[in-house]
C-alpha cells in the first residue's frame, strides 16, 4: 500500500496545480526531491544567468550544487568575499535570466505567500528575471490565504530566523512571533502572488515532501 501521507500530497497537489495553472502559473508536481531536481534542470536553459535567494528547499532538492556545477552562469552571493560584493550579488540577481526561490506558504486556491527582510526576494519574484522557479516543498500547502499568511508569519519565518544570529529578534529567543519592529527583523515585506503576469513566468515546482521552512 502506498505511503498515505504520498497519497494526501498526491492528491491535494492535484487540486493546486488546477488552481495554480488558471492563475497562469507554470505548474508541476515531483513525488520526490529527485524528481523535482531533473524537473528544476529541464526548466533551466544551458548557459542561463541563474541567481537564487531565499530558497533552502531548492538547496535540499541539491539543485544549487547541480548548477554550480553545470553549465550555468550562477550568482552565488555565498561566494561573496566582502559585504559589498554580497550586496552586488543581490543586484545582479534582479536581472538574471532565471531566479530560484521557495515559498513560505501556498494557498490551496493557488496564491503563494513570500516574506523578506531585505526585500531582494519578493522584489524579483514581482519583476526582473525573466523567469522564477519557485521549489516548494508540499508541506507548505495551507487550504485557504489566510492559514497561508498566518504559517509565513508564525512558522516560517520564527524557523527561519534562527539562522540570523546577527541583531535579535524576539522569535530568535522564544520561537514565536511577536510581530517585532526590530533592527533585525526579517518580517518587513509581505508579498501575496495572486496571479503570475506575464503568464508562465513563474513555474512552480510542487514536491511530495517536507522541505524547507
Ligand atoms: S518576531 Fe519579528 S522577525 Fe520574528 S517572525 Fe515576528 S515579525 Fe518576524
Amino acid at each position: 500500500m502506498a505511503d498515505p501521507k504520498q497519497q494526501y500530497y498526491e492528491k491535494r497537489s492535484q487540486v493546486l496545480l488546477k488552481n495554480l495553472r488558471s492563475r497562469h502559473f507554470e505548474a508541476y508536481y515531483c513525488a520526490s526531491r529527485e524528481d523535482a531536481l531533473a524537473k528544476a534542470l529541464e526548466l533551466i536553459p544551458k548557459g542561463a544567468v541563474v541567481g537564487w535567494g531565499g530558497a533552502a528547499s531548492a538547496q535540499q532538492i541539491g539543485l544549487m550544487e547541480a548548477l554550480n556545477a553545470g553549465e550555468y552562469r550562477t550568482i552565488d552571493r555565498d561566494k561573496a568575499t566582502t559585504p559589498q560584493e554580497r550586496v552586488q550579488a543581490m543586484k545582479q540577481c534582479l536581472t538574471a535570466d532565471v531566479f530560484i526561490t521557495g515559498a513560505n506558504a501556498l494557498s490551496l486556491d493557488g496564491q503563494m505567500v513570500n516574506i523578506d527582510g531585505n526585500g531582494n526576494r519578493v522584489a524579483a519574484i514581482v519583476y526582473g528575471p525573466d523567469s522564477v522557479l519557485v521549489i516548494a516543498g508540499m508541506n507548505k500547502v495551507m487550504d485557504t490565504l489566510d492559514a497561508a499568511v498566518t504559517r509565513a508569519r508564525t512558522v516560517a519565518a520564527p524557523m527561519n530566523k534562527q539562522r540570523f544570529q546577527d541583531r535579535q529578534t524576539p522569535c530568535e529567543i522564544t520561537g514565536a512571533c511577536a510581530d517585532c519592529k526590530s533592527d533585525g527583523c526579517i518580517c518587513n515585506q509581505i508579498l501575496i502572488t495572486r496571479n503570475c503576469n506575464p503568464s508562465g513566468r513563474i513555474k512552480v515546482i510542487l514536491v511530495g515532501e517536507e522541505l524547507g521552512f
